[in-house]
């Protein structure tokens, strides 16, 4: 018997026959082909409906839904074949030069195959000694963004699924910090704890206030102006307040960029008042906190230097593919304190060792995936210049368009803010219509909402929308690296087109 050392090719046992391995020669060709229909269809994108404008039961039926599990195992290349017809024929393509809604990103194709690399390897990030590079990756991908943020690069940090994990990775790290007694032992209590925020947070705050256990009375909501930010003087008044009365004030949260119009709290002033108060200050920076890199950034965005914490998602305005979010904590250790269950005196490494870090102590998760490499790529690929300059185009795309929603007989704009604008459709019948006229407003709410459902059927481009002051609204954000002049100044007509179709609808259904 001769003893084969691991890597001794030659004494390769015969591979073992396992239903999910795929010869390496059948690897390749699937993955040629792949690839090949992916850059057709990105190819293409532009000829697509941005919807497939299909019903639920219509999507469902592709699948043969009454369908048990197979009993037995398919031939990889026939079922690869079908995902992708289904995948790439009945997606809405937020990749489409025209898909302006909500923020959903076009993704940088180089993060698709960034994806591909990461799976392969399915390295581990939950802990440094079972993904080395991708735990370093991580870091380093954590400091970038942090350099673009003009936050500390020695902060802690973590990619988890997006802002809304992000933002309560934070806010955990927050309350526990504000906590005068052990949230880990004793729980949250009765807790008196408040937070504070604007009615025009993401609704990740009311999911924090519920999960935490503090409850969602314990959200004070700041007074805010008529784009809902944050009246600074109020928010002073209500900390004192509420600290006469025995509550314990344990978070500020201000957003750089508001989901509904773009909307930037006065965050300088607000980060003032939480250090004089000394309270955490949270920024929810999902959408806008990489505006801070350009030169021209309002000035609230220096406020982020001086946060203590602060949520963005690559997935957004850095167009990385789903999922990327990113949580920044300006003392590490909070995180540690808040997920690690290895005590801080216990290190695996000597003493003159930098002790690794595992990312399992730094958020909910235990295994995680490489999502850092699609994050660490596109951050590279573009450069902080190639940042800048995508942002700056998508921010002025979207003021023409503003400008051409002012210039229209039929649209009336609404709000404008980074690269989000807000306006609604008027028809000649209610135009002038007073703000008071409540029948008419509603008019103008009910038809704004169909022609939203029907532009989203039609494939010609995705809105979503707002509510403003009460009104109905439809939305733009552009964040698409796809998106021209052109798409944009073709918006109003499509809209108003497809709005007095709508209405002469509307009319028949009421005549009949
Ligand atoms: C998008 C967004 C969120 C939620 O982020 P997800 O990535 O969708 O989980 C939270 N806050 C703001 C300001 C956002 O724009």
């Amino acid at each position: 018997m001769t003893l084969t050392s691991p890597t001794d090719q030659t004494a390769a046992p015969p591979a073992r026959s396992a239903p999910n391995e795929l010869a390496p020669d059948e690897f390749r060709a699937l993955g040629h082909e792949l690839v090949d229909r992916i850059a057709e269809f990105l190819a293409g994108i532009r000829e697509q409906r941005v919807t497939p404008g299909e019903t639920p039961p219509e999507v469902r039926a592709t699948l043969d839904a009454a369908r048990g599990l197979p009993r037995s195992g398919e031939d990889a290349e026939h079922l690869l074949e079908r995902a992708t017809d289904l995948v790439l024929r009945h997606s809405t393509l937020n990749g489409h030069p025209r898909f302006f809604g909500y923020i959903t990103s076009s993704a940088s194709p180089l993060g698709a195959l960034a994806d591909l690399l990461a799976g392969s390897v399915n390295a581990n990030l939950g802990g440094w000694s079972l993904a080395p590079i991708g735990t370093e990756i991580e870091l380093q991908t954590i400091r970038w963004v942090a350099e673009l943020l003009g936050f500390p690069t020695d902060c802690g940090g973590v990619l988890v699924s997006g802002g809304n994990m992000a933002n309560m990775v934070c806010a955990w790290a927050a309350t526990r910090r504000a906590a005068t007694w052990s949230i880990r032992e004793e729980g949250i209590g009765a807790s008196r704890m408040t937070i504070y925020a604007t009615s025009e947070t993401h609704t990740w705050l009311e999911k924090f206030a519920d999960l935490s256990g503090l409850g969602t009375r314990a959200i004070r909501r700041i007074p805010g102006d008529a784009l809902g930010r944050a009246d600074v003087d109020a928010l002073r008044a209500m900390l004192e307040r509420d600290r006469a009365d025995g509550l314990l004030p344990g978070l500020v949260i201000g957003t750089a960029g508001t989901v509904s119009t773009g909307a930037i709290d006065p965050l300088l002033e607000m980060a003032a008042l939480c250090r004089d108060s000394r309270i955490w200050f949270h920024v929810d920076g999902a959408y806008g906190a990489p505006v801070a890199a350009l030169p021209q950034a309002p000035s609230d965005f220096r406020a982020l230097a001086l946060a203590d914490s602060i949520a963005v998602d690559p997935h957004k305005w850095l167009y990385a593919p789903l999922e990327a979010g990113c949580a920044l904590v300006r003392d590490a250790e909070a995180l540690r304190e808040t997920f690690s269950f290895t005590p801080p005196y216990y290190r695996f490494q000597k003493a003159d060792e930098e002790p690794p870090v595992n990312f399992f102590e730094r958020s909910p998760q235990n295994s995680r995936a490489f999502r850092a490499l699609k994050v660490w790529l596109g951050l590279q690929q573009a450069g902080r210049d190639g940042i800048v300059r995508s942002i700056t185009t998508d921010i002025a795309l979207a003021e023409r368009l503003f400008r051409n929603v002012v210039r229209h007989p039929e649209l009336e704009a609404m709000a404008q803010g980074l690269s989000i604008v807000a306006f609604r459709w008027v028809p000649d019948a209610l135009r002038g219509a007073d703000a008071a006229d409540t029948d008419a407003q509603a008019r103008l709410d009910e038809l704004n909402e169909q022609l939203l459902f029907e532009l989203q059927a039609s494939g010609e481009c995705y809105l979503s929308n707002a509510v403003i002051g009460g009104r109905f609204a439809l939305r733009a954000c552009i964040v698409n690296f796809r998106t021209t002049e052109a798409d944009v100044d073709a918006l109003p007509g499509i809209v108003t087109r497809t709005g007095r179709r709508v209405l002469e609808r509307m009319r028949g259904a009421r005549a009949t």
